[in-house]
C-alpha cells in the first residue's frame, strides 16, 4: 500500500489523539496526481483553546519543568532515534504529502535526525554567567524558557521545519502548540506521536491541524501563548506578528527571500554551475533559501548562461515516486502563481533563456511547473524583486564588485547569498557588503545546515533558527541578584 493511504489523522491534545470540537476534515491531496489519499482534522479556536491550555499544565504543572536539562536532551536524542528507525515511512509519507523526490524526503528525515541529535546534546549546555557586580552582591544570569511556545509550520520543509522548531523549543524547556500546514500535516502528527513514545511527558508536544485563518490566526492571538515561531511566507509573517503583538509576545519570523548568487569571472565556473542550479531546483524552488537570482559578470556572462541554459533545458519535472530533477508543486494555485509570474515576466520583455519540461506521461492532475531560466533579467523588474517560490531563475549580468553588492543586496529581502571568486580578498569584502543572514563564499546552502545560524534582514525576518543561536530565541535571560553583605 502506498505511504499514508487512508491515514485519518487526529489532532494530537495531552497526548490524546482527539479529532476537531467541530468535527470537520480537510482532504489530503498528493500533488503529484492531485489524488486525495488521507485526511486531517479541520480545527478551528476551541480545539486551539484545548492544545494551549493542555502546553500550558504541561508547563506549569506536570514533570517536564521539573527535569533537569540532560533528561529533556536525552528524550530528544531517542526521538532522533525513532525518526531513524521510522525513516522509510516517513520519507515516503513527506515525498507523497509534498510532492518532493524520494530523495529529498530521505534527506529531510536525515536532516530532522541531526536537529533532534544537536539540540538534545546541546540542551545541558546552555550556560548564563556570573556578573560583576556591586561589593557584597552576586549577580547571574540564567537563560529560562518562555514558557507555552506556539509553532506555526510550512508545508515546503515540514519534518525539518518541525525539528527545527521543536528541538530547539523543547531542549530549552518550553511546551509547544504546533500548526502544522494545511497542505502538509501528517509527518508533524506522527513526529508528535514518536516524541510522545520518546518520553515527552503528555501535553509537551500538542499539534492541531487545520487552514491558518481557522487555526493558525488564533494561535498566533492566543493570550495562552508565550512565543510564537513562525516559517513561511512574508505576507503571513506579518499576519502573525500583528496577532502576536495583541498580547505583547515575541516572535521569530523566517520569511522569504530573493537570494543571489554572484559569479566573478575568475570563479570556478564548472564547481558554480551543479550548486547554481541545484539551488533554484531543490524542492521545486519551493525553499525560503533558494538561489532565485544569479548575478555573473559580464565577461562570462554569455559562456556561464550558455551553460546554465543546458542543463535547465534537461531537467524534467516528474511524480515525486519517480525522483526525477524535481517534482510538482505543492498545489494547484501554487502551480498557477508561478505560471503567471513566469507569463507576465516574458510579457514585460524578460529573455527565456531555456526551458526543462514536465514528463510526458506525468498525471494530469499533478501541479507541475517546468523550469525556466530568464536572462537579461531588468533589476527593477517583479521578477528581479519578488520571490516566485519555483523553479524559475533569473540571471542579470554585473561589471565589478560594486555592482555586485549593489544588485545581491537590491531587494528588500536579506536571507542567504553565494559568492563565486578565486581571490581571496574579494571573497572577504563582498560577503562583508551583503546584507544577508548566511553568506557562502564558494558554496551555496539552500536549506541546510543543522548547525548553521539561520535567518533574515529586512523582509526576510528577524530572530535566527538552527545551530546554537535558535536557543537563545527560545530563551529569555533572566538576571538574579543576591545581597550577601
Ligand atoms: P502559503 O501562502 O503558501 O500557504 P503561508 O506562509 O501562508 O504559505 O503558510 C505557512 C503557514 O502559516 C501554514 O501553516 C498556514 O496554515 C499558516 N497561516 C496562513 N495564514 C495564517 C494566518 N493568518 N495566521 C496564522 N497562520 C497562518
Amino acid at each position: 500500500m502506498s505511504a499514508g493511504e487512508g491515514t485519518q489523522a487526529s489532532n494530537l491534545i495531552g497526548g490524546e489523539p482527539v479529532d476537531s470540537a467541530g468535527g470537520e476534515r480537510i482532504d489530503v491531496v498528493c500533488p503529484s496526481d492531485g489524488a486525495v489519499f488521507a485526511s486531517i482534522a479541520r480545527s478551528a479556536a476551541p480545539d486551539v483553546d484545548a492544545a494551549v491550555a493542555s502546553a500550558r499544565r504541561a508547563f506549569e504543572d506536570g514533570p517536564w519543568s521539573r527535569m533537569t536539562a540532560t533528561e529533556r536532551g536525552r528524550i530528544l536524542t531517542r526521538l532522533g532515534e525513532l525518526v531513524d528507525a521510522n525513516r522509510d515511512e516517513l520519507a515516503a509519507l513527506e515525498s507523497r504529502d509534498t510532492g518532493k523526490p524520494a530523495r529529498q524526503g530521505v534527506a529531510d528525515v536525515t536532516a530532522a535526525c541531526r536537529y533532534y541529535e544537536y539540540y538534545g546534546g546541546a540542551a545541558d549546555k546552555v550556560h548564563g554567567s556570573q556578573i560583576p557586580f556591586l561589593d557584597g552582591y552576586l549577580a547571574f544570569t540564567t537563560r529560562e524558557p518562555h514558557g507555552v511556545v506556539a509553532g506555526i509550520i510550512p508545508w515546503n520543509y515540514p519534518l525539518q521545519i518541525l525539528a527545527r522548531v521543536a528541538g530547539a523549543a523543547l531542549a530549552m524547556g518550553n511546551t509547544l502548540v504546533v500548526k502544522p500546514a494545511e497542505d502538509a500535516s501528517l509527518t508533524t502528527v506522527r513526529i508528535a506521536e514518536l516524541a510522545l513514545e520518546a518520553g515527552c511527558p503528555p501535553g509537551v508536544f500538542n499539534v492541531v491541524t487545520g487552514y491558518g485563518t481557522e487555526a493558525g490566526a488564533p494561535l498566533s492571538a492566543h493570550p495562552g501563548v508565550d512565543y510564537v515561531t513562525f516559517t513561511g511566507s512574508t505576507a503571513t509573517g506579518t499576519a502573525i506578528q500583528q496577532a502576536a503583538a495583541i498580547n505583547n509576545r515575541g516572535v521569530t519570523m523566517e520569511l522569504g527571500g530573493k537570494s543571489p548568487q554572484i559569479v566573478f569571472a575568475d570563479a570556478d565556473l564548472e564547481a558554480a554551475l551543479p550548486v547554481v542550479v541545484n539551488a533554484i531546483i531543490q524542492n521545486g524552488g519551493q525553499t525560503c533559501s533558494a538561489g532565485s537570482r544569479v548575478l555573473i559578470e559580464r565577461p562570462v556572462y554569455g559562456a556561464f548562461t550558455a551553460e546554465l541554459a543546458k542543463r535547465f533545458a534537461a531537467l524534467v519535472a516528474q511524480p515525486h515516486y519517480r525522483d526525477g530533477d524535481l517534482g510538482p508543486l505543492i498545489n494547484r494555485l501554487q502551480a498557477d502563481r508561478v505560471a503567471g509570474f513566469v507569463a507576465e515576466a516574458e510579457a514585460a520583455g524578460a529573455t527565456v533563456l531555456a526551458r526543462g519540461s514536465v514528463a510526458a506521461d506525468a498525471p494530469e492532475g499533478g501541479c507541475y511547473q517546468a523550469p525556466v531560466l530568464f536572462g537579461d533579467v531588468d533589476p527593477q523588474s517583479k521578477l528581479a524583486r519578488e520571490e516566485v517560490f519555483g523553479p524559475v531563475l533569473a540571471a542579470f549580468a554585473f561589471d565589478g564588485e560594486d555592482e555586485a553588492v549593489t544588485l545581491a543586496n537590491g531587494t528588500e529581502y536579506g536571507l542567504v547569498a553565494g559568492v563565486w571568486t578565486s581571490d581571496g580578498g574579494r571573497q572577504h569584502r563582498v560577503a562583508k557588503r551583503i546584507r544577508a543572514g548566511q553568506v557562502y563564499v564558494n558554496a551555496y546552502g539552500a536549506g541546510g545546515g543543522i548547525e548553521l545560524p539561520f535567518g533574515g534582514f529586512g523582509k526576510s525576518g528577524h530572530g535566527r533558527e538552527k545551530g546554537f543561536e535558535a536557543l537563545i530565541d527560545m530563551s529569555a535571560a533572566k538576571t538574579t541578584v543576591f545581597n550577601h553583605g
